[in-house]
């Protein structure tokens, strides 16, 4: 049973699993599993040239990111479980976990953050009723949102970039994984607000 499972490995995927990782020895989430389903494939990163985002070289292109992001995670935080190579078709929600299902395997998590991108959601049963057209996307491209209230679809189920109704750029999206990542916190640490800052020391 983990006690939060990501899904989805792009930029908002991702970022929520450095910030949860990043809090591992703090008393509220030293004790918790942590997992994310790192499916790159069908990212938007995939194709993404970057020029415009603070702190990224520009010329940076998206599959580097990806590919950094997933060693990033595995040297800093390897305590953050990677699941490579699976694709979620189902989630079930029960009385008190969810249920995951990918194309081989189950999982059961207390908590959910669903970071699929805005385009093919579809293809993931147990979603299909939050599914609303995307609040802020030309009408045309089809894009979808799931319906949520910061984040937040029903307890413990949370919804992370381009999905959660934020505009597709980089930065919006990472930050939409960070942000429900110390929500996530918040939540481990009762309530209290919660962030994770390293600083240099002398
Ligand atoms: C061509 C292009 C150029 C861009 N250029 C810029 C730019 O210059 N500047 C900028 O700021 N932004 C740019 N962007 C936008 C940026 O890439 C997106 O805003 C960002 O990737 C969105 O992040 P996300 O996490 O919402 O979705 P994604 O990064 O798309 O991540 C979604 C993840 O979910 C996974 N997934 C999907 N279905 C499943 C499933 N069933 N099970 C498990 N995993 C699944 C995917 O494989 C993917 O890894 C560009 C995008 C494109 C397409």
């Amino acid at each position: 049973m983990y006690d939060a499972l990501i899904i989805g490995g792009g930029a908002a995927g991702m970022s929520c699993a450095l910030v949860l990782g990043s809090a591992g020895k703090r008393p509220y989430a030293s004790d918790k599993k942590i997992g994310i389903i790192t499916h790159q494939k069908a990212s938007h990163l995939q194709n993404a040239l970057f020029n415009n985002v603070l702190g990224v070289i520009p010329g940076t292109t998206g599959a580097s990111i990806l590919e950094s992001g997933k060693k990033q995670l595995t040297t800093l935080y390897p305590h953050i479980e990677q699941i490579e190579r699976e694709k979620v078709s189902d989630i079930i929600h029960l009385a008190e976990h969810f249920t995951i299902v990918t194309n081989s395997r189950r999982y059961h998590s207390k908590i959910v953050v669903i970071a699929v991108g805005y385009t093919n959601l579809l293809t993931i049963k147990g979603l299909a009723k939050y599914i609303k057209p995307h609040p802020r996307a030309v009408a045309q491209e089809d894009r979808i949102w799931l319906k949520n209230d910061h984040h937040l679809i029903e307890k413990n189920l949370y919804v992370a970039g381009t999905l959660a109704g934020w505009r597709s750029q980089f930065s919006i999206a990472s930050g939409s994984g960070a942000q429900v990542a110390t929500d996530i916190l918040t939540l481990w640490n009762d309530g209290k607000h919660t962030k994770v800052h390293d600083k240099i020391t002398e």
